[in-house]
């Protein structure tokens, strides 16, 4: 048997999970479930001052909702925990006290000002700043005497200045890194905390991860964390940095170009489907000009060598596509469902409506306006015409379409032909219409702009036959009269929107 595919996404709780991150999420979890592996959520909060508990909450929340469930994490446990880095302290201190033992880690006393002049230094000489390893050579019992005295120091690892660092990416294949750009870093700071490059090594080797997948901005990291993995003598794990996301003016993805929170999306009205389907298109191309790709069906067609390397460009474009595709194709009675609270409240429909066929038209209108609508917005404005009474009128619709001295009698006439139709069904109410546009001998538009204004209050809209279909024989006879005597009566002023 090979070895047991362990991955883990490790979002620092410090704001809100963006896209990036949400993408490496689901790249984690595709590749878990697709190798029958264990997907761990780690809690990344060694920096105190910035993690909070409203950030954790709000990742944890986002990923549930995206449908990126984990195996072990802060919330379910597992036999690695703790997972959050805060409560991992004594992990990294026996990690710690290990590379002391082994000699790989050397205590370094140098000032923020000897290492600022350092710095210095190395920028007028136009050198890459670089720890000059003045501590390195301390003999062991000078430093357990400067120690002992409570000289402040921080822990730094030995890095060997020649060769190179192979660092295996299953996307970019190997990524040579000469060991002279990698100084002597810091792995345990003054305070008495592990620093980022330690706590996630120390955690990514006792939780046994095999593959660290993860954003491309971190591979200039990945040789120091190979460095600490051969230190502490575990087998290196596998990467795969994924590519940046970049805007469309390809310029760092930011809150100008829009929502970029899986919250944001959610309050939007952006469905998990669709997200979690964008996300996959960043940066992973299903093949065959395929952009419609489920969980499930992503889980068998990913292929972390078939990421791309270049960066993805976020279109907000697509999304949307994305979006209005699994928006239609939601079940009618589960948009009801979801809906009947709101629709009640707006006097839509009643809240104690037991009427089978009352019930079924409403389902049948639902259904009609989803398979036209992008977003709820589409739907609530979709389903207006049908369940609340027309008591405004376009304005434009109305200088235009109510203008004409014979538009009432045209309208009458409309309901009069609507009476005699029968079965009262889209293409019957066509045959009626059409009929009548030939006797009254005018343009088809001359009948069919008025009719819609006077049956649903607007100018666009879906078919009118299909309109009058849905509205049924009633409603649209009583509609086309109402308008008639309202133009008549001169009453359509206050009435105009
Ligand atoms: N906490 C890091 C981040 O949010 C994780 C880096 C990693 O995956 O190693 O970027």
């Amino acid at each position: 048997m090979g070895k047991q595919i362990r991955v883990r996404f490790a979002p620092s709780p410090t704001g809100a999970l963006h896209i990036g991150g949400a993408r490496t999420a689901y790249f984690n979890w595709l590749f878990a479930r697709q190798q029958k592996g264990t997907f761990v959520l780690r809690i990344d909060d060694t920096d105190r001052a910035r993690s909070t508990e409203a950030s954790y909450q709000q990742i944890l929340d986002s990923l549930r909702w995206l449908g990126i469930g984990w195996d072990e994490g802060p919330d379910v446990g597992g036999t690695f925990g703790p997972y959050r880095q805060s409560e991992r302290i004594d992990v990294y201190r026996t990690y710690l006290e290990q590379l002391k033992a082994t000699d790989h880690i050397y205590p370094c006393f140098c000032t923020a000002e000897q290492l600022q002049a350092e710095r210095e230094e190395a920028q007028r000489k136009g050198r890459a700043p670089r720890y000059s390893g003045r501590c390195r050579h301390i003999p062991r019992e000078e430093a357990d005497r400067r120690i002992e005295a409570g000289e402040a120091h921080v822990y730094r690892l030995r890095v060997s200045e020649a060769g190179e660092t192979t660092v295996r990416d299953l996307i970019r294949g190997d990524v040579v890194f000469q060991n002279s750009e990698i100084d002597d870093f810091i792995i345990w700071k003054a305070d008495g905390t592990p620093t980022y490059h330690f706590a996630s090594c120390v955690d990514d080797a006792a939780m046994e991860i095999s593959h660290v997948i993860r954003a491309e901005e971190h591979l200039s990291n990945t040789p120091r964390h190979v460095a600490l993995f051969q230190a502490f003598g575990v087998e290196v794990p596998l990467f795969a940095h994924v590519p940046m996301i970049l805007a469309p003016d390809r310029s760092k993805l930011s809150k100008r170009h829009g929502a970029t929170s899986v919250s944001e999306y959610r309050e939007a009205g952006i469905l998990p489907e669709a997200l979690v389907n964008y996300l996959l298109l960043l940066g992973f191309s299903p093949g065959e000009d395929k952009e419609i790709v489920s969980r499930d069906e992503a889980v068998q067609l990913f292929q972390l060598d078939r990421v791309t390397k270049h960066a993805a460009i976020y279109d907000v474009k697509k999304l949307e596509w994305l979006n209005a595709h699994y928006f239609r194709s939601q079940s009618p009675d589960a948009v009801v469902a979801k809906l009947w609270p709101t629709w009640v409240e707006s006097g839509y429909v009643r809240a104690d409506e037991v009427d089978r066929s009352t019930i079924a038209w409403i389902r049948t209108v639902t259904e009609f306006v989803l398979s036209r609508s992008r977003n709820w917005t589409d739907v609530m404005d979709g389903v207006r015409p049908y369940f609340a009474k027309v008591n405004t009128y376009d304005a434009k619709g109305v200088q235009k379409q109510f203008s004409g001295q014979d538009v009432p009698h045209r309208l009458r006439l409309v309901a009069d032909r609507l009476q005699t139709v029968a079965p009262f069904t889209t293409v019957v109410i066509e045959r009626a219409f059409r009929e009548l546009i030939e006797e009254l001998q005018v343009k088809g538009g001359e009948l069919i702009h008025p009719t819609r204004l006077a049956l649903t209050g607007m100018t666009v809209g879906p078919g009118l036959f299909d309109v009058m279909a849905l509205l049924g024989r009633e409603a649209s006879v009583q509609r086309l009269n109402a308008a008639a005597d309202l133009i008549e009566r001169g009453e359509l002023v206050n009435l105009q929107k």
